[in-house]
């Protein structure tokens, strides 16, 4: 019998912190300089310098902290991790070992975090909360590109601030990774402390998976995986290893312990470096670096930028505005967005169709005429106005969308173009009873149909009654008033 194994896998997030200069030196931090542009120094490690902490980058990761409910200490330090490398010219780097400035805490998968083709699965609708170990502090190090028979490095990178994200083993398949790093990703982005482009390197993921048969306690033999530069690429690479963990170990074999590399081309993980070269990093304070007091000002400071999450912010959507779930959260995943929609839906009567009709109309006339949201010729109290005449029976949807265009082309407010274009629906029961009585006799066939029961006559006719008012009947109205005269009237021909 085939034994059913499960995945039980960690990731480590590195993640550049937002800020004008390095760590712990004045260089300007960036990306697309010329080689070894944003240098001095301490960032290449000359001997004798002295690091000076950045107070930002702190302040952003005791920030990110309490966004994710970590535990912020009062104390922590910095510490340094010794091994030799070409990328780390001090042969140490400062980084925080037990006494991070970031402790548990926690990442909730929200169901359009995951990727789409698993938005409909059983665990996208869990709201896992996959929980953290730690978020700690370091420096970036140096980036090495090897050419054929030489190797150049860069140090424009290292000595940008660091936060280290750790989970604990929390996550059960590639798909959570993937909504993890998503969501996680987001509310970096949102908070403003990275910019977080996994295509700069400014977010960079290692995985830890084992595999163990369903239902037991112990973990299999872990495997890392380094060298992760997207999110699907994490997804591809823990489905493919996974995979071939259970091949091995079903077919008897074991899993040695490793770090392995993910190929995204060929779509493979393969061995990098095995256990017996792993290294003791001998961490120990950094004499230089005085211990950090968060009570000093950090956390209150860190308080002080404190956001609504994105996730919290759907929920509030769908909770409070009957807003759709998905519209949520389509609105909550960005700033700006979430804040013109929160200026239309305030004091509105239809949070609902105020969603709706930002998301798809406005959306699309921004996109086809190449503007941004900030560029947008509507105000939010326009069309906040606009839904309401929608809502009133004023103006029908097929009206509300030539409207709309026109807003969108002049900036005008709605009631003053329905009133200039004569557009405002006639829902004159009088005026719409003319005009169905001279429908009603223009086609028996039709009318005998809507006595036989057949509801696509009534639409018909309704269409009829539409046409000779210019579009400008209210359809509901129309639609009642010539079921009624039919039904009311058996002489009616
Ligand atoms: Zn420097």
């Amino acid at each position: 019998m085939k034994t059913d194994y499960e995945p039980v896998i960690g990731l480590e997030v590195h993640c550049q912190v937002r800020t004008r200069s390095k760590m712990f030196c004045g260089c300007r931090t960036g990306f697309g300089e010329s080689p070894n542009a944003l240098t001095c120094p301490v960032c290449l490690g000359h001997p004798g310098v002295l690091p000076v902490p950045n107070r930002e980058a702190i302040v952003r990761t005791i920030q990110t902290g309490l966004l994710l409910g970590c535990q912020i200490d009062e104390y922590c330090k910095f510490d340094r991790k010794n091994y030799f490398y070409p990328d780390m010219p001090k042969n140490y780097q400062i980084s925080q070992y037990d006494m991070p400035l970031c402790r548990g805490g926690g990442v909730t998968l929200d169901r359009f975090s995951f990727p789409k083709d698993a938005q409909d699965s059983p665990e996208a609708s869990a709201r896992k909360r996959v929980h953290l170990t730690r978020i700690h502090l370091e420096e970036d190090v140096a980036k090495s590109t090897h050419f054929d028979t030489t190797s150049g490095i860069d140090f424009n990178r290292a000595g940008t601030p660091l936060m280290e994200i750790v989970t604990e083993a929390d996550i059960a398949s590639p798909e959570e990774a993937f909504a993890f790093l998503t969501a996680l990703r987001l509310i970096l982005v949102q908070a403003g402390v990275s910019d977080a482009d996994m295509e700069k390197g400014q977010l960079r993921c290692d995985c830890n998976v084992s595999v163990r048969p369903r239902g037991q306690k112990a973990f299999g033999t872990k495997c890392e995986i380094k060298n992760m530069n997207s999110i699907s690429g994490v997804r591809r690479a823990l489905a493919y290893e996974i995979a071939r963990q259970i091949e091995v170990v079903s077919a008897g074999g074991r899993i040695t312990q490793e770090t392995r590399r993910w190929d995204d081309d060929i779509g493979q993980t393969s061995t990098m470096r095995s256990k017996e070269e792993a290294h003791d990093y001998r961490y120990f304070p950094d004499p230089d670096l005085m211990p950090i007091r968060t009570t000093d000002g950090l956390l209150e400071e860190a308080r002080a930028r404190l956001i609504e999450l994105p996730g919290a912010r759907a929920d509030r959507y769908t909770r409070d505005l009957g807003v759709t779930e998905y519209d949520a959260s389509v609105l909550a995943s960005d700033p700006h967005l979430a804040r013109f929609f929160e200026a239309a839906a305030s004091g509105a009567s239809n949070p609902k169709g105020i969603a709706n009709f930002l998301l798809n109309d406005l959306l699309s006339a921004l996109a086809s005429s190449e503007k941004a949201l900030s560029e947008c010729p509507v105000q939010p109290a326009d069309l906040r106005e606009l839904v309401g005449l929608i809502d009133a029976g004023r103006i029908n949807s097929k009206q509300a969308k030539e409207v709309f265009r026109e807003m969108f082309e002049t900036g005008a407010a709605p009631a003053a173009i329905v009133r200039a274009k004569g557009l405002e629906q006639v829902s004159d029961t009088g005026a719409i009873e003319a005009l169905a009585r001279q429908v009603i006799g223009a086609h028996p066939g039709p009318v005998q149909d809507v006595r036989d029961g057949k509801a696509s006559a009534l639409n018909f006719l309704t269409g009829q009654v539409m046409k000779l008012s210019k579009g400008k009947a209210n359809p509901k109205l129309a639609s009642e008033i010539i079921a009624r005269m039919i039904k009311g009237d058996p002489l009616v021909r």
